[in-house]
C-alpha cells in the first residue's frame, strides 16, 4: 500500500473547465453525509450509528429557503440503514436535494484491509479493493434510492492513482474529492496544497468534471502559502505552525469554505480573493454529524449549533442576495460548463 499519493501527478492530465464570461458566481452546497464517529479516536469498523441523520432537517430547510438543492454525498452506513435513508429519500424525491457517493473504506464492505490512517484514504487501497468497495457502495445507493449516483467524493479527500479509471468504469461524471490548500501527506493522504480552486475536466476524453471543495491561501503572501505551510511544520519555522502570526498580520491564511472551524468573515475573504482570481464556482461544505450537537468538534452545544446554522445563513444571504450569485447542483454545473466547452468560439458562417 502506498504511504501517500500525489494528485498533482495523478491528475496531471486535466484542463481547467472554463466558465462562460457572463456566468454569475455559482454556489454548490455539499454535505459529507456519514456516521457519527469520534474524530479524536482511531477509525473503528463498528462505528456505524447514523442517529444524527434525524437532525439534518433544520439545515435542509435553510437550503429550501434559499432555493439551494444541497448535494448529500452519502457513505455506506447512511445508504444502507433506514435511519440514514429516510429523510434523504424524501428530499431527493421532492427534488430538494441531490444524492452522491462518499467512500469511508473502514465502514464500507468488503472488509479486507487493516484499519489504519493510511487505509482510511480510499485512494491508498489496492486497486481491486478500492473498486469493490465503491461498486458495493454504488449498488447500495442505487438499491435504496432508485437511482445510480454519478457524483463522487472520496472519504478524507483520498483520491488515488486508480480512482479516475474506477469512476469512469462505474459511470460517474463528477468528482468532489479535491481539497485545495491542504496537504494531508503527514497522515498518509494526498497533497492538495498547490491545487487550484477552479473546476477542471479530467479522465479519458475529459469526460469527468472535478469540482474542488473551495479552499485557498489568501493574503499578500498567498503565493508562498504552500511552501510556508510545509516549512512551518519543521524547525526553525515551527513557530508559525498554527499560522496565527502570519494570519494576524494578514500575510497569508489558509481558508476553507466551510462553517466548520471558519467564520463568516473568513468565508467572505476567501470568496472575494477567489473572485478576484477569476474563480466562478464555490463549493460550501460541511459534515452531516455537525448538525447534532456533540458529534463533531465544531458543534458541541445547542447554542453552537444555532451559531453554526446562522453562519451558513449569513453566507447564503451574502452570496445569493448581495453578490448576485446563483445556487446550482454539480449536475447542472457540469451541463453548463460542457455546453460552453462544445460551443464554437466563432458563430458559424453561412457557406
Ligand atoms: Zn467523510
Amino acid at each position: 500500500m502506498q504511504a501517500s499519493s500525489r494528485p498533482t501527478v495523478l491528475m496531471a492530465e486535466r484542463e481547467e473547465a472554463r466558465a462562460p464570461g457572463d456566468l454569475a458566481p455559482q454556489l454548490l452546497v455539499v454535505l459529507d453525509t456519514e456516521e457519527e464517529f469520534d474524530w479524536n479516536a482511531p477509525f473503528d469498523r463498528d462505528a456505524r450509528s447514523v442517529e444524527a441523520m434525524e437532525d439534518i432537517g433544520a439545515f435542509q430547510e435553510l437550503c429550501d429557503e434559499f432555493g439551494i438543492r444541497p448535494t448529500y454525498v452519502i457513505d455506506h452506513p447512511v445508504a444502507s440503514q433506514e435511519r440514514g435513508q429516510r429523510l434523504l429519500r424524501e428530499y431527493a424525491a421532492d427534488g430538494r436535494a441531490v444524492i452522491g457517493a462518499h467512500l469511508h473504506p473502514w465502514v464500507s464492505p468488503p472488509f479486507e484491509e487493516g484499519v489504519t490512517s493510511v487505509s482510511s484514504y480510499p485512494g491508498n487501497l489496492p486497486r481491486e479493493l478500492e473498486a469493490r468497495k465503491l461498486e458495493a457502495l454504488t449498488e447500495t445507493i442505487e438499491e435504496h434510492f432508485g437511482r445510480r449516483p454519478t457524483i463522487y467524493k472520496a472519504g478524507r479527500y483520498g483520491f488515488g492513482p486508480h480512482t479516475t479509471t474506477l469512476l469512469e468504469r462505474l459511470g460517474y461524471e463528477i468528482d468532489l474529492s479535491a481539497c485545495p490548500a491542504f496537504d494531508l501527506t503527514a497522515d498518509g493522504g494526498p497533497d492538495w496544497s498547490r491545487w487550484s480552486a477552479a473546476p477542471y475536466w479530467f479522465g479519458g476524453g475529459r469526460h469527468l468534471l472535478g469540482i474542488p471543495t473551495t479552499g485557498a491561501f489568501v493574503g499578500w503572501l498567498s503565493k508562498a502559502g504552500p511552501a510556508l505551510h510545509s516549512a512551518a511544520g519543521r524547525p526553525p519555522l515551527s513557530w508559525i505552525r498554527s499560522g496565527a502570526l502570519l494570519s494576524r498580520s494578514g500575510a497569508v491564511e489558509r481558508l476553507m469554505l466551510s462553517p466548520e472551524g471558519y467564520e463568516p468573515a473568513h468565508h467572505l475573504r476567501l470568496t472575494a480573493a477567489l473572485l478576484a482570481r477569476g474563480v466562478r464556482v464555490f463549493s460550501f461544505s460541511l459534515h452531516s454529524p455537525s448538525l447534532r450537537p456533540g458529534c463533531t468538534p465544531y458543534v458541541r452545544s445547542q447554542a453552537q449549533l444555532e451559531r453554526f446554522i446562522r453562519s451558513c445563513r449569513q453566507y447564503f444571504e451574502w452570496f445569493l442576495e448581495r453578490l448576485g450569485g446563483e445556487a446550482t447542483t454539480p449536475g447542472e454545473l457540469r451541463e453548463r460548463l460542457d455546453t460552453h466547452r462544445t460551443e464554437p468560439s466563432q458563430p458559424p458562417t453561412k457557406a
